[in-house]
């Protein structure tokens, strides 16, 4: 019988542990074909913890990567560095990464030094604009050009692979891996209001969600975001907002200057996965700059105002679903 083929994942941020996490089941249900190891980077370590403990995922190798005010250029080093130790030692027949993160770019390139495959999960995805998003969309880019194998989640992003040059034979597109998260998680979320929408605003007819932690938008545009928030609570003062502020305290310090004190406003700390889903499938409104949350929310049919000039997933707004 051939050995199995042993996958390595590489999971640096909340999304890639959510949009993981199926992908990982899938591999571990057939131990006779592969042998999965999951590296963790820890590039966001507590909201990457939440996302682990919920989908039972146990990191092989934790890099601990994540230093307050780190740069990018330091982070890409360490990942470099640490991931490098790992792939040598034992040699994965692939490494998979998923999405545009700096661990997905720099991982890519440590396993691509040492000639390891790499599989891109969610390749192809591009806004044709280099500043926005900052530094996703050169992630991407630069991952595509050392990804042995592409994971497109639409036929719109394996298009997009082609017209940039990418063996067609090397691209399958697969469907969008959040989609089977959530339909993973749907049997445990239950029909009943979501207790927290219950607990902060038991009366309210409307409600709104929002998030926005984007680098681009750090500084100015997320100020003027939470300035029309400020707007829109003073203007409607029976509609609830919810906000789980990121942990980033470039993102907090904004956030907080704006929007505390606000009777009808609730800054939260970062959720697990399951009491944001049921969030979002319950409120009336999502006003987010989340390239995930974007896509989750048309599974609930809950519409989605995108707080940003450009994005890389239009097919929800191109379905009039964003
Ligand atoms: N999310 C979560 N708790 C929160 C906010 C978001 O679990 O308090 C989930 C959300 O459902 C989505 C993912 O985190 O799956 C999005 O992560 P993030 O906004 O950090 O990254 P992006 O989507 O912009 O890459």
């Amino acid at each position: 019988m051939p050995e199995a083929l042993h996958v390595a994942i590489t999971i640096g941020t909340r999304p890639e542990a959510i949009k993981m996490a199926p992908v990982i089941k899938a591999l571990a249900a057939q131990p006779e074909a592969f042998r999965v190891s999951v590296l963790s980077t820890g590039q966001h370590r507590e909201m990457l913890s939440q996302a682990f403990s919920l989908f039972s995922i146990v990191p092989d190798v934790d890099l601990h990567l994540m230093m307050p005010g780190q740069s990018l250029a330091a982070l890409t080093q360490g990942t470099i560095a640490g991931l490098t130790e790992f792939l040598s030692g034992h040699r994965p027949d692939m490494l998979l990464v998923q999405g545009d993160t700096t661990t997905v770019f720099a991982a890519s390139l440590a396993a691509f030094y040492l000639g390891i495959n790499v599989g891109h999960v969610e390749a192809g995805l591009r806004s044709h604009d280099m500043a926005n998003p900052f530094p996703e969309e050169a992630n991407r880019r630069l991952t595509s050009i050392l990804a042995t194998l592409h994971f497109a989640p639409t036929a719109r992003a394996r298009a997009d692979l082609v017209r940039e040059g990418h063996d067609p034979g090397r691209i399958v597109v697969t469907g969008n891996t959040v989609v089977d998260a959530l339909v993973g998680l749907s049997d445990s979320l239950g029909s009943a209001r979501s207790p927290l929408l219950e607990q902060l605003a038991p009366d309210a007819a409307q409600t709104v969600l929002i998030t926005s932690h984007r680098r681009e938008s750090w500084g100015e545009a997320l100020g003027d975001i939470c300035a029309a928030v400020a707007d829109l609570a003073e203007a409607f003062p029976d509609v609830v907002f919810l906000y789980p502020v990121h942990r980033n305290p470039r993102v907090r310090e904004v956030v907080f200057a704006t929007l505390a004190d606000r009777a009808n406003v609730h800054l939260l700390a970062p959720l697990d996965y399951n009491t944001f889903v049921l969030l979002l499938r319950d409120v009336t409104l999502i006003l987010t700059d989340s390239g995930g949350v974007q896509e989750e929310a048309p599974t609930f049919r809950t519409p989605v105002l995108v707080l940003r000039r450009v994005t890389e997933r239009p097919e929800a707004s191109c379905l009039g679903m964003a």
